[in-house]
C-alpha cells in the first residue's frame, strides 16, 4: 500500500498519513490533494512519500487528486517543513504561507473572469428595455469589446440581471483569462534608469567582492554594512544583473513595499516584465497572478515581502535581504517565522548568496561578520562624497525648564523648521508614538481610562470635535467623555502626547506650511500611504510628522531636516532589544537627511542625552554602538550570544495561567542539563492581560536550540490539551 503525508490547513498539526488507492496514480510531493480530516473533506498539500507497509491497515484514503504535477515546488515543501520544525509550528500553517490565495480551489477556477458584452439585439433594444436592464445595456453600449461582470456588480450591476439579459440574447457573456499587473503606471513613469552612471569607488569593490561570491554559485551569507545613502541599490541591481544573466533567479526582499515603491519600480525598470512582485497588500487576485507566473518560471526576479521567501522559484542564486535589521521581517503570528533567517537556510539548501543590506545591521548579522562566518562588505560613505547629517542633542530638561513643561517642539526645532519653510526645502519630524495623548486622567480623583481587555491604558485620538480611546492591542474603543465618569469633574487631562499632538502643533505654530501625516491610522484607508509619499516626493508636503514609517528607506532628496521627537520612547520598554531598536531608529530617521544636494541636520530632543544608543545614533557610530552593546549582551546572557524561545501560557486567570506554565516547565526540567540551557520563569508577562487573556511566560536561554526545541516539544505533544493556549516564540524579536 502506498502512504503519503499530507499537510491540512489545521493549526498545530502535524501532517497525516493517508493512504492512495490502488487505481490512483501517486501524486507527487507538493501536488494539492482532498483529504477527510474528522467530518470535513479538506484540501492539503503532499509534504512526503512515507515508507509503506507498516500499520497502514486503519489508514483512511484520500478523497481526490487535485494536481498531477507539484503545484508547490519540492525546494519550497522541503522549506516549509524546515520552518514548521524550527519554529515549534504546524505544518499546515507553515505550507499556508507558500501558497498563492485561492489555492484551495481547483487551480483554473481561480484565474478567470467572466465578461459581459451587448449583442447587435441588445443594441437594437437599447432605450426601450425596462429600468435595470436598460442601465446594464447602456453600459455595455459604451464598451462593446465586453466589461468584466466585477465591473458591473460595483455600479450595481448584479449577475442575476446579466443572467435574464443573456437568456434574451441581448449579451453575450464569456469567461476570459486574465493576469493583473500590480505595478501601479503612475510610480513607473518617473523611474528612469541610469545605466551610464558610474559606481563610486566603494561601491565598485563592494560589487566586485560580492560578484565574486555569487560566482562560485555556492552558499555564503555577506553582509553589506553602507551607511544611509552610500548607494546600495545600485549594488542590489550589478548584482542581479549579473546573477540573472548567468540563467539563475533573484530573490529581493524589502521590509514593506508600500513603503519604499521605488526600490520595485526601479528594478521593474531594469529588469522589465520578467519581475514580479509579492507582497499581501497587493489584491487576492494580483498575487495569484504573480505567483503564477513565477512558478511557470517566467520570471528572473522576485521583489516581496518577508512571505516571498517561500516564492516557487526552482533556479535561485541570490537573495537580497534589504534593511534587514527590520522588525518586518519577523511574523508575529503562528508560524513565527523571520524572514531573514528562512532567507539563510534556504539560501544553503539551495546554493545560493545572500547579501544582508543595512546601515545598521542586527546585533545577530554583526556578530556573525565579526566572527568570520559571514562575509563583510562594508560603504563608508555616502555617494558623491555627500555628508552624512549633522545631530544635534536638545535636553527637554533644559527646555522644561526654560518653556514649562508642556513643550513638545523645542525652541531649536522650531526655528529650524522655519527655515527650511523660509528655504523651500522639506522636514521631517519623527515621534514613534502615534495618537493625540497616550491617556486622559481626571485630574480630581485620578480616574484612568484602561482596556477592559487588556492591561493597558487607552490611547486618544482625535475624532472630529472631541475624543476618541482606543486600544491598540484589541481595538476596543471608547468616546471620551466631557466629564469623569467616576466624579463627574469636568476636569479630563490628556497626558503624554503622539503623532497628532504633533501634528496640531505644527498647524498652530506654523499655519501657512503644508503639513502631512504618516502613522498607521493615517494610512489606514488603501492608497493614502503611497499618495503621501507620492505628495511629499513631489514637494506638495512641507513638513511630514510620522512615526517609524517615515525612517524607512526612503530617498527624498529635498529632506534637509529631521527632528526627532522624544528620542527615548522605545527605551522605557522591558525587553532586551530597546536600545538596539533606539540606536537603528534614531540612526535611520537621521539617515533621511541631506540626501540630496544640500547638506542634512538632525535636532533630536530626549530626556537622557546621556545614554549610550542616543549619543552613538548621534555620532552614526555604528561599530561603538556595537561594542557597547554586545558588552550588555554576553553580561545578561542575551541573544546573539545565546538563543532564546519565550513560551508564553494565556489563561481565564492568571492562576490558571500560571499553574499550566509551572507544570510545563517542571517537566522541561529534566532536560535542562542535558541540554545545556536554563529556564527563566514562569512570571507574568509584562503584557499581563490581551484581549481577556491572562499572560504568563517563560524563557529558555542556552546555546544549542536544537535541544531547547526538541525538550520543548516533547512536552507539548505530551499535553495537547493545552496547546491552543500556548504560544512558543523561537528566536523572539519582541518579548513583551
Ligand atoms: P542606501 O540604500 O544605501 O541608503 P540608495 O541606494 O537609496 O542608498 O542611494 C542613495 C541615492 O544615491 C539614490 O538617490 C541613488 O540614486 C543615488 N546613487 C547611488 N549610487 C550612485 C552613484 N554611483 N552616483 C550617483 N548617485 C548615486
Ligand atoms: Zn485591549
Amino acid at each position: 500500500m502506498r502512504v503519503i503525508s499530507v499537510a491540512v490547513p489545521v493549526p498545530f498539526l502535524d501532517a497525516l498519513s493517508y493512504a492512495v488507492p490502488g487505481h490512483v496514480d501517486l501524486p507527487p510531493v507538493g501536488a494539492r490533494v482532498r483529504v477527510p480530516v474528522a467530518t470535513r473533506t479538506l484540501t492539503g498539500c503532499v509534504v512526503e512519500h512515507a515508507p509503506g507497509g507498516e500499520q497502514t491497515l486503519d489508514l483512511k484514503e484520500i478523497v481526490d487528486v487535485i494536481d498531477l504535477e507539484p503545484f508547490l515546488p519540492a525546494n519550497v515543501v522541503e522549506l516549509c517543513r524546515w520552518v514548521a520544525d524550527y519554529y515549534l509550528a504546524g505544518i499546515g500553517d507553515a505550507i499556508a504561507i507558500a501558497m498563492p490565495p485561492g489555492a484551495k480551489a481547483r487551480a483554473s477556477s481561480y484565474k478567470t473572469r467572466r465578461v459581459a458584452a451587448i449583442t447587435p439585439h441588445g443594441l437594437s433594444v437599447l432605450g426601450s428595455a425596462r429600468a435595470k436592464q436598460q442601465a446594464a445595456l447602456e453600459v455595455l453600449a459604451g464598451a462593446t469589446a465586453g466589461v468584466p461582470a466585477s465591473k458591473l456588480r460595483e455600479r450595481g450591476i448584479t449577475a442575476d440581471v446579466l443572467s435574464r439579459l443573456a437568456k434574451n440574447g441581448l449579451v453575450t457573456i464569456r469567461t476570459e483569462t486574465h493576469e493583473r499587473d500590480p505595478f501601479p503606471q503612475a510610480v513607473l513613469s518617473d523611474v528612469a534608469v541610469d545605466v551610464t552612471r558610474r559606481l563610486t569607488g566603494e561601491q565598485t569593490s563592494a560589487v566586485e567582492q560580492l560578484a565574486a561570491l555569487a560566482d562560485t554559485a555556492e552558499f555564503r551569507v555577506a553582509l553589506l554594512h553602507g551607511v544611509t545613502g552610500s548607494g546600495k541599490t545600485e549594488i542590489y541591481l550589478r548584482l542581479a544583473q549579473q546573477v540573472c544573466g548567468r540563467g539563475r533567479q533573484v530573490l529581493l526582499m524589502v521590509p514593506e513595499i508600500a513603503l519604499t515603491p521605488s526600490v520595485a519600480a526601479l528594478f521593474r525598470g531594469t529588469f522589465g516584465d520578467r519581475v514580479a512582485i509579492q507582497h499581501s497588500a497587493l489584491s487576492d487576485g494580483e498575487r495569484h497572478d504573480q505567483w503564477q507566473r513565477i512558478r511557470r518560471g517566467e520570471i528572473d526576479l522576485v521583489v516581496g515581502t518577508r512571505s516571498a521567501v517561500f516564492a516557487p522559484l526552482e533556479r535561485l542564486g541570490l537573495i537580497i535581504v534589504d534593511e534587514e535589521h527590520d522588525g518586518s521581517y519577523k511574523q508575529e503570528e503562528a508560524p513565527r517565522y523571520h524572514g531573514r533567517d528562512v532567507a539563510i537556510v534556504r539560501a544553503s539548501r539551495e546554493s545560493a548568496l545572500v547579501i544582508l543590506g543595512s546601515a545598521t545591521p542586527s546585533m545577530e548579522s554583526y556578530h556573525n561578520a565579526q566572527s568570520g562566518k559571514y562575509a563583510r562588505a562594508t560603504l563608508e560613505r555616502r555617494v558623491l562624497d555627500r555628508p552624512l547629517a549633522s545631530v544635534r542633542l536638545v535636553n527637554m530638561r533644559d527646555e522644561y525648564a526654560a518653556e514649562g513643561p508642556d513643550a513638545v517642539i523645542s525652541r531649536a526645532l522650531s526655528a529650524a523648521i522655519e527655515d527650511r519653510l523660509s528655504r523651500r526645502e522639506q522636514s521631517l519630524v519623527l515621534l514613534n508614538r502615534r495618537g493625540y495623548s497616550t491617556a486622559v486622567f481626571c485630574r480630581q480623583c485620578g480616574d484612568t481610562f484602561e482596556c477592559p481587555n487588556c492591561s493597558i491604558s487607552l490611547t486618544v485620538h482625535t475624532a472630529g470635535k472631541g475624543w476618541r480611546a482606543r486600544c491598540h492591542y484589541c481595538n476596543y474603543s471608547m468616546i471620551v467623555p466631557k466629564a469623569c465618569r467616576k466624579c463627574a469633574a469636568p476636569y479630563l487631562e490628556h497626558a503624554g502626547f503622539g503623532t497628532e499632538r504633533v501634528e496640531q502643533h505644527l498647524c498652530d505654530r506654523f499655519p501657512d506650511a503644508r503639513i502631512g501625516r504618516i502613522d498607521r491610522d493615517s494610512v489606514r484607508r488603501k492608497g493614502t500611504l503611497a499618495a503621501l509619499l507620492t505628495s511629499f516626493a513631489a514637494g506638495e508636503i512641507d513638513v511630514l510628522v510620522g512615526t517609524q514609517m517615515i525612517a524607512k528607506g526612503h530617498d527624498f532628496p529635498r529632506v534637509t531636516l529631521v527632528g526627532v521627537i522624544s528620542a527615548d520612547v522605545g527605551l522605557g520598554l522591558a525587553d532586551f532589544r530597546a536600545s538596539e531598536r533606539t540606536f537603528q531608529l534614531l540612526t535611520q530617521v537621521a539617515g533621511r537627511a541631506g540626501r540630496g544636494e544640500r547638506a542634512g541636520e538632525a535636532i533630536v530632543q530626549t530626556l537622557f542625552p546621556e545614554h549610550y544608543s542616543i549619543q552613538l545614533a548621534c555620532r552614526q557610530d555604528y561599530p561603538a554602538f556595537f561594542e557597547r552593546e554586545i558588552a550588555y549582551r554576553r553580561g545578561m546572557r542575551y541573544p546573539p550570544l545565546l538563543a532564546l524561545i519565550n513560551t508564553i501560557v494565556r489563561g481565564r486567570s492568571l492562576d490558571d495561567a500560571m499553574q499550566t506554565a509551572s507544570e510545563v516547565v517542571r517537566r522541561l526540567e529534566p532536560a535542562t542539563a542535558a541540554g545545556g540551557f536554563t529556564i527563566l520563569g514562569p512570571a507574568p508577562a509584562p503584557l499581563a492581560r490581551l484581549r481577556g487573556e491572562h499572560r504568563v511566560q517563560f524563557f529558555m536561554k542556552g546555546v544549542r536550540r536544537t535541544a531547547m526545541r526538541e525538550a520543548l516539544k516533547t512536552v507539548l505533544a505530551g499535553m495537547p490539551e493545552i496547546r491552543r493556549r500556548v504560544t512558543v516564540d523561537v528566536d523572539p524579536l519582541s518579548v513583551l
